[in-house]
């Protein structure tokens, strides 16, 4: 998925979502998509949008310190891009990587993803002159559209609107395990994070 196209369907889905506007103060950009693509396109987000972006690497320490100037940012009533990962990441970010993605691959207007239903330009896909290395067209694979558990509360999660917590399926039904929908598939998603490390924090918290 192509990581502004995502930003720009959460935020903008606001309006018409049925969970009300998204509770989302800020975004951390991710440090190996912005290695690729530069800083230069979540700008629109913190002009457009009033939303803090800092682009954070992946050690632990690049994370924390990446939350803190988002929290500064936030408390400071600030909205700009801010580069935690600069040892990685450039404004422009690596053209000859740009140039080769866009050599082999083509932009999708529209792709249907899991939690987040239909996101205009969001996907790539095989150019034609690469026919022989897409499995989709060699083994002549048909796109099925296949709808979300009813009681998947994703779309919610995605939008900072509800806790991994506040679904009914969540580390009963739905485990790293046995996941049944996206945000528990991969271990960055945000259900399998909390499940692996959110309720680490819960008996602490009952301490205090
Ligand atoms: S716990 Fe599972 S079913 Fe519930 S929102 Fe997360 S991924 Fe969806």
């Amino acid at each position: 998925m192509l990581t502004p196209s995502a930003i720009a369907h959460v935020l903008g889905a606001s309006e018409i979502s049925a969970w009300g506007p998204v509770a989302i103060d800020g975004f951390v950009g991710p440090g190996h998509v912005s290695v690729v693509i530069g800083s230069r396109p979540y700008e629109p987000f913190a002009k457009d949008y009033r939303k803090p972006v800092v682009i954070a690497g992946f050690e632990p320490l690049d994370l924390m310190q990446a939350v803190l100037m988002l929290v500064r940012q936030v408390n400071e009533a600030r909205a700009e891009v801010e580069n935690q990962y600069k040892r990685a990441v450039t404004r422009e970010g690596n053209r000859e990587a740009q140039q080769a993605i866009d050599d082999v691959f083509e932009l999708r207007t529209s792709f249907e993803w899991r939690g987040l239903g239909t996101v205009p330009d969001s996907a790539l896909r095989i150019r034609s002159a690469y026919a022989d290395f897409d499995a989709a067209r060699r083994f002549g694979l048909d796109y099925r559209s296949v709808p979300d558990h009813e009681g998947c509360e994703c779309g919610a999660i995605l939008r900072g609107v509800r806790r991994p917590t506040d679904c009914r399926l969540f580390g009963t039904a739905c485990t790293p395990q046995s996941p049944i929908g996206s945000c528990m598939v991969s271990s960055e998603g945000a259900c399998a994070a909390h499940y692996s490390y959110g309720r680490l924090k819960e008996p602490l918290a009952a301490q205090s």
